[in-house]
């Protein structure tokens, strides 16, 4: 184990700001991962577990304790009837695996295409996107069970998955050190295509599209939206979404519809929202005040989505939560709805 002291970790983010970490560790195989947690462990260090850091704010002062990140990248499958196993170790960078996937004709996660982080992290949010989410194709998780001690394999139902949550960052935040994820995707299996942006890009299309085409089409769109890591591009430099789209009560949506209606507006409504009651985080921002390319100090909202806050540049982590408080007081003075939050905030 090589123990780093005071390594920075604004780098190893995409929104890139906050301090150092007092100590750092990669491991690569899981008896690394158990030293890594002995280390700690022995010190009283608190522990903090790293993937791609694409979901994350790192506290300006850093973090007081042990980052391990998860490096273990292994990936193999076995085929199970028409379905295959993959499991594939928590340190994968996410799109490489959906990539590998894609280009076996497996089908399950193309539309999960060019979300950034690792493999590990997307459980734990039960990552989604254009009508997929992890959940649909999860089987079971294997981890390191901080509490016992001992290395489980959860099935998917105990993963409690659900929008943007599992017991990974709820009931049991900061218990399992995610090790290898297990899906099921179909081989052969026909691309999901349920996503208006999806079936807008494929209108003029007479066959059936590819998996690999509907890889491609999530791509570009996402570029468009600045929700791509383009490297250079400051409308990327972000943590991707920042606020969860609120799910309402029937009264809360009744009175939300109420109050746009008193400014002559109408709230936009369409299936992938109405099924959940959900309403769009996005258009309440909008119209709060807060538009695209808002810039306050050296945070703004990207100038491609509006719950992309970024880094403009120098912005430190203050900057960010200034920014992120403002729009949440707009938010809510206007339509009377706090907006959850989507990253995990490290160190403060
Ligand atoms: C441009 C952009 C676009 C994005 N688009 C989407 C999107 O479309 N849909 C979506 O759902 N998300 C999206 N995200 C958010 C983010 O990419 C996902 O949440 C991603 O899965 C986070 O994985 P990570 O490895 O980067 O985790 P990190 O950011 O490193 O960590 C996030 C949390 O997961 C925990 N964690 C990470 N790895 C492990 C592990 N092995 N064991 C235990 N805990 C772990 C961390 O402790 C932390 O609590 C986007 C982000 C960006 C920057």
């Amino acid at each position: 184990m090589n123990i780093k002291e005071n390594v920075a970790l604004a780098p190893l983010t995409t929104l890139r700001v906050g301090g150092p970490a007092r100590y750092f560790v990669e491991a690569s195989c899981e008896d690394e991962v158990r030293e890594a947690v002995d280390f700690a462990r022995t010190r009283s260090l608190p522990l903090f577990v790293l993937g791609g850091g694409s979901n994350l704010v790192v506290a300006d002062s850093g973090w007081p304790g042990l980052v391990l990140r998860i490096a273990i990248s292994r990936m193999c499958n076995e085929e199970a009837g028409n379905a295959v196993l993959f499991s594939v170790g928590a340190g994968l960078d996410w799109d490489d695996f959906v990539a590998r996937a894609v280009a076996q004709n497996c089908a399950g996660v193309e539309c999960l295409s060019g979300i950034p982080g690792s493999v590990g992290g997307t459980p734990v949010q039960n990552v989604g996107a254009y009508g997929q989410e992890v959940a649909d194709t999860i089987e079971s998780v294997r981890a390191l069970d901080m509490k016992e001690d001992r290395i489980v394999v959860l099935p998917r139902p105990a993963c409690e998955f659900r929008y943007r949550s599992s017991i990974f960052n709820t009931a049991e935040r900061g218990r399992y050190i995610i090790l290898r994820v297990n899906y099921r995707l179909q081989r052969g299996g026909g691309p999901s295509l349920r996503y208006a942006d999806l079936k807008e890009h494929f209108a003029q299309t007479k066959t059936p599209p590819t998996l690999d085409a509907v890889r491609q089409a999530v791509r570009e769109i996402r570029c468009r939206k600045g929700m791509l890591i383009v490297h250079g591009d400051a409308d990327c430099r972000s943590a991707g979404s920042f606020f969860k789209n609120p799910v309402l009560s029937d009264e809360q949506f009744r009175e939300l519809t109420a109050r746009a209606r008193t400014r002559g507006l109408e709230v936009p409504s369409y299936p992938a929202l109405e099924a959940r009651r959900k309403a769009s985080a996005a258009w309440l921002v909008e119209h709060s005040g807060f538009a695209k390319g808002f810039r306050l100090g050296a945070a703004g909202i990207s100038t491609k989505h509006a719950l992309a806050i970024i880094n403009t540049g120098n912005a430190r982590a203050n900057d960010i939560v200034r920014i992120k408080e403002t729009i949440q007081q707009g938010v809510e003075s206007t339509w009377g709805i706090l907006l959850e939050l989507e990253p995990v905030f490290v160190g403060f």
